[in-house]
């Protein structure tokens, strides 16, 4: 079943702390292919994390290739226990989220990150910038069960409603 339902708010589950990813080869791959299929569903969606599609792990997937507002790409990173190791400056952009489809909010992120994960390749340590630094921080605030809405500086200036996805 690889293209999985987005759940969306205010469902509850958007809201746990994932758990450490600790599936085998081939559970590791299944997940990643759902992910990926889901994320693929959607055009012009550049990340999913796992417990939007109801998996309660610490895995996500960010491809901001192609993407205007992107400087670093790595194409498809699946990373798996994705730690921040560092983030740097800061800036504020526009973000929506599958899950919260009737909002975008401007977000404050760091512009230069450092994070390490597990991949389909091993651990890689990947450096990211712009807006790719934003994807993957955005995803990666999913498994702490956040959304972009609980970084809003002001609900009244910062967050507008909208008709449809992308
Ligand atoms: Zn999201």
């Amino acid at each position: 079943m690889p293209i999985r339902e987005v759940i969306e708010v205010p469902d509850p589950r958007l809201k746990n702390v994932a758990s450490r990813w600790e599936g085998n080869a081939a559970e590791t791959k299944a997940l990643a292919i759902d992910l990926f299929d889901t994320m693929r569903s959607f055009p012009g969606c550049v990340g999913l994390a796992a417990p939007q599609i109801g998996e309660p792990w610490r895995a996500v997937i960010v491809d901001v290739s192609g993407h205007k507002k992107a400087r670093s790409c790595h194409g498809l990173l699946i990373l798996f226990n994705p730690e921040v190791i560092r983030a740097d400056g800061a800036e504020v952009a526009r973000e929506g989220c599958l899950s919260v489809p009737d909002f975008t909010a401007n977000i404050t992120r760091a512009t230069q990150i450092v994070v390490s994960a597990l991949t389909l390749d091993g651990e890689r340590v990947i450096e990211a910038d712009a807006f790719e630094a934003r994807a993957i921080l955005h995803e990666i605030d999913h498994l702490d069960g956040k959304l972009f809405l609980d970084r809003v500086s002001s609900r009244q200036t910062d967050v507008f409603r909208r008709k449809t996805y992308q």
